[in-house]
């Protein structure tokens, strides 16, 4: 045990005092996916004080791929990834105090989740999260470390509220457009590397040592043998309305109301209820066989399969509804299932 951390704290930009460091910070991982695994395995093995961990899915087999801590019996029981990874990463460093939820990020509980927190790392596929992390990070002034990746593109920037810009100055200067929908498919070796570049900058960022970070946007394809790294110490911007003198946070703009949204590249839609409700399973699952529908349950979720469609409800009486882009359809599905 005492020499758990000896190889970090030899390397001398980090010591005794920078591992002190490390073990009393708190980071919050927005997604579990391929991103979300593997930062908070490489944050946990570094022993990182707290990290909280929040993510909307559950584990299925298309994940095993890339999504390292993920086991097959993972996606065979379809346990949720903040479960899954709580329980693996526990088992790697006891140390680290980790809270995971089964939550959907958005503009109405990011910023009372991130509250307290040191750093927030995007592990998140969409760009419709990025935008409320980096309004929250601007607001609560905690810095946030942008990845993402497609195919063998990745790339990564790490956003330190007043001292770098934010990516809402960023938008457009960068071709992020091509970066917004995972159709492409993935290669595993992109998310180490952009996991890489978060993490350095993350442990950089927990040390504060604020001099070694990068202050570049890094874009790599690994396939094609391309790395660029941009300087963007200039593009920030004083009208920006997320980060500049007359800011409005135009992300936290929070309108109540049943959501739908359309899962990029997943042929699936997500379905939120106007308020997160705590339903029963046992006693759901048990309706839903008597109304005639088949239907299995962990304690987490039931999974329903109507027609052509399954459809994953949580507890918190969100919906995935597998099997259609339309959202209309999957608003009815859904009102239909639940009465
Ligand atoms: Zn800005």
């Amino acid at each position: 045990m005492k020499d758990r951390y000896s190889r970090q704290t030899m390397f001398s930009a980090i010591g005794d005092k920078g591992q002190r460091n490390i073990q009393k910070k708190k980071v919050l991982i927005i997604g579990a996916g391929a991103l979300g695994t593997a930062n908070a395995e490489l944050l946990t093995r570094a022993g990182v004080g707290h990290l909280t961990i929040v993510d909307r899915d559950y584990v299925e087999w298309s994940n095993l791929q890339r999504q390292q801590l993920y086991l097959e019996r993972d996606a065979h029981d379809q346990i949720p990834k903040a479960i899954a990874i709580k329980k693996h990463l526990t088992a790697i460093n006891h140390d680290v105090s980790i809270v995971a939820c089964i939550k959907d990020v958005n503009a109405s509980n990011l910023e009372v989740m991130a509250e307290g927190h040191d750093l927030m790392i995007d592990a998140t596929d969409n760009f419709e999260t990025r935008w409320i992390i980096n309004d929250v990070s601007q607001k609560l002034s905690i810095p946030w470390i942008y990845g993402a990746c497609v195919g063998s593109f990745g790339m990564s920037f790490t956003v330190i509220p007043g001292k770098t810009p934010c990516m809402n100055c960023l938008w457009k200067a960068i071709p992020f457009q091509s970066m917004t929908c995972e159709t492409g498919g993935i290669i595993a070796p992109v998310v180490q590397m952009v996991t890489a570049h978060q993490s350095a900058e993350a442990m950089k960022i927990l040390v504060e040592d604020w001099a070694a970070l990068r202050k570049t946007f890094v874009t790599f394809d690994l396939w094609n043998n391309q790395f660029q790294s941009i300087d963007m110490t200039k593009a920030k911007r004083e009208d920006c309305l997320s980060c500049g003198k007359e800011r409005t946070y135009p992300f936290l703009d929070y309108t109540s109301g049943m959501k739908t949204m359309v899962l990029c590249g997943r042929d699936t839609v997500q379905v939120r209820p106007p308020k997160p409700v705590d339903l029963n399973i046992n006693h759901l699952l048990s309706q839903l066989k008597k109304a005639g529908y088949k239907a299995q349950a962990n304690p987490y979720l039931v999974h329903i399969h109507y027609e052509k469609e399954r459809m994953v409800l949580f507890k918190d009486g969100r919906a995935l509804i597998h099997g259609t882009n339309d959202m209309a359809y999957a608003k009815r599905v859904y009102q239909k299932i639940l009465g």
